[in-house]
C-alpha cells in the first residue's frame, strides 16, 4: 500500500485538471502574443481563466499576474515593494518560507532595506503587539507575513494583520497564501491586502505556474523583462498548460471548499488522536485547534525514547511518505529553519503529515498501524 502525507511538499494533479489541460498539449499551440486565430484561441483561454480567479478571490482580472509559482510570486511582491514603492523595512518572522526570508535578506545586501523580526511565541505565532509597535514608528514598511506556515500549520490572524497594516498609509501588507489558496475563502474586496500568492501545485494543479495577486492601487515594474506579457509586469511567452490547469485547480478546490475541508479536518482529528493513544508523550509542533491551524498540516514531534532516527525512513518503507522538515529543503539535508525557532526540539523526531482531500481514512487507520509497530519496536 502506498500513503502520500505529503500534501504540504506538492499534491497530485486532479485528473479533471489533466483533462482541461489535454487539448492545451494536444491541439491548441498558437503564441497568445500573435494577431492571428491561432493566438487568439491561447489568448482566449489565458484571459478566460485569468477572469476565473479573479472571481473566486473577488478581485479584478487585471489584479492578477500569472508567475512560475510561489517562489518567483513572493520575490515579486518583495522587490517590488523596494524597488518599485520605495519601501525602506520590511517586517516579517524568521518562520517565513526561505521565498520570502532568502529574499528580504537579498533586499538587505542589495538595497540596505531594513529587516525586522517579529518575535514568535512557542506555537509559532508572530508578536501582533510587536508589530503594532513598530507600525507605529512611521516608516515607509512591507509587512511580510504567511497566511499559515508550511511546516508547523500555525494560521495568521489575516484578517487583524491586514486591519492593521490598512491604518497605515505608508505601510504595505504582503500575505503568503501559498499553502492556504484554495483551502480557505478569500474575498480582496474585503480583505485589506496589498499582495497575495499562489502556487497551483499545492492545489491539486501543475507544477511551475502560480500568481500573485497585486492590488490595483499598487503598479509595479516587471521583474522579468523582454517582453510585454501580463501587461508589461512579467515578461516571456505565457505558461498555457500551466495557466490553464491552474484555473482548473482553482475552480475544483473552491467550488467544492466545505466538503474538502471537513474530510480533511476529520483525518487530521484522526491521526492526533490516533497518534495520541499510541504514546501519550507524543506531541505536536505549531498549533493544532481547527480555528488556529491549517487543517491540511500536522506536524508530529516523537520522542526521542518513543523512536529512532530513522523513523522518516521506516515510513517509507511501509509505503507512507511523509516529510522531516520543509519540503522545500528536503533532500538536502539542512535542519529546518522554522523548527529550530520553536522551543525544544532537541529531544524529538519530527514529522510532518499533510493530508488532500484524496487522502482516506483507511490510508489514516493504515499510517496509524505502522507507527505503532514502529515506536513500538524502539
Ligand atoms: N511559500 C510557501 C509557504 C511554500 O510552502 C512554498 C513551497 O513549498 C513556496 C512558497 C514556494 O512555492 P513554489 O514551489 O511554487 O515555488
Amino acid at each position: 500500500m502506498k500513503v502520500y502525507l505529503d500534501n504540504a511538499a506538492t499534491t497530485p494533479m486532479a485528473k479533471e485538471v489533466a483533462d482541461e489541460v489535454a487539448p492545451f498539449i494536444s491541439t491548441y499551440f498558437g503564441n497568445p502574443s500573435s494577431t492571428h486565430y491561432f493566438g487568439r484561441q491561447t489568448r482566449n483561454a489565458i484571459e478566460i481563466t485569468r477572469r476565473k480567479i479573479a472571481d473566486s478571490i473577488n478581485a479584478k482580472s487585471n489584479e492578477i499576474i500569472f508567475t512560475s509559482g510561489g517562489t518567483e510570486a513572493d520575490n515579486m511582491a518583495l522587490r517590488c515593494a523596494v524597488t518599485d514603492l520605495n519601501v525602506e523595512r520590511i517586517i516579517t518572522s524568521k518562520l517565513e518560507h526561505h521565498a520570502v526570508g532568502h529574499t528580504a535578506e537579498n533586499l538587505k545586501e542589495q538595497f540596505n532595506t531594513e529587516i525586522t523580526y517579529l518575535s514568535t511565541d512557542k506555537l509559532g505565532n508572530p508578536s501582533i503587539n510587536e508589530l503594532e509597535n513598530l507600525l507605529s514608528e512611521g516608516k515607509k514598511t512591507l509587512v511580510s507575513l504567511m497566511h499559515a506556515n508550511n511546516e508547523i500549520g500555525t494560521l495568521l490572524p489575516i484578517e487583524r494583520v491586514a486591519n492593521l497594516c490598512s491604518k497605515y498609509k505608508n505601510v504595505y501588507f504582503h500575505s503568503d497564501t501559498v499553502q492556504t489558496m484554495g483551502h480557505y475563502p478569500f474575498n480582496v474586496e474585503q480583505l485589506k491586502i496589498d499582495f497575495l500568492t499562489c502556487s497551483a501545485h499545492k492545489l491539486h494543479g501543475p507544477k511551475g505556474i502560480g500568481f500573485l495577486y497585486v492590488n490595483k492601487s499598487i503598479s509595479i515594474n516587471p521583474l522579468i523583462t523582454g517582453g510585454s506579457q501580463e501587461r508589461n509586469q512579467r515578461g516571456g511567452t505565457e505558461n498555457l498548460f500551466g495557466i490553464v490547469g491552474l484555473g482548473k485547480a482553482i475552480e475544483l478546490s473552491f467550488s467544492n471548499l466545505e466538503t474538502h475541508r471537513n474530510h480533511v479536518e476529520n483525518l487530521k482529528k484522526k491521526m492526533i488522536k490516533g497518534l495520541k493513544e499510541i504514546d501519550e508523550r507524543i506531541s505536536f509542533n505549531g498549533e493544532i485547534s481547527p480555528e488556529r491551524s491549517l487543517y491540511t498540516v500536522l506536524n508530529v514531534c516523537f520522542p526521542k525514547e518513543t523512536c529512532n532516527s530513522m523513523l522518516l525512513f521506516s515510513l517509507d518503507i511501509h509505503g507512507i511518505a511523509a516529510s522531516g522538515g520543509s519540503a522545500c529543503s528536503s533532500g538536502s539535508n539542512i535542519g529546518s529553519h522554522v523548527l529550530s525557532e520553536l522551543p525544544n526540539q532537541e529531544n524529538c523526531q519530527c514529522v510532518r503529515f499533510s493530508f488532500s482531500r484524496y487522502n482516506t481514512e483507511h490510508e489514516i487507520d493504515y499510517t496509524l498501524e505502522k507507527i505503532k509497530k514502529i515506536v513500538k519496536k524502539t
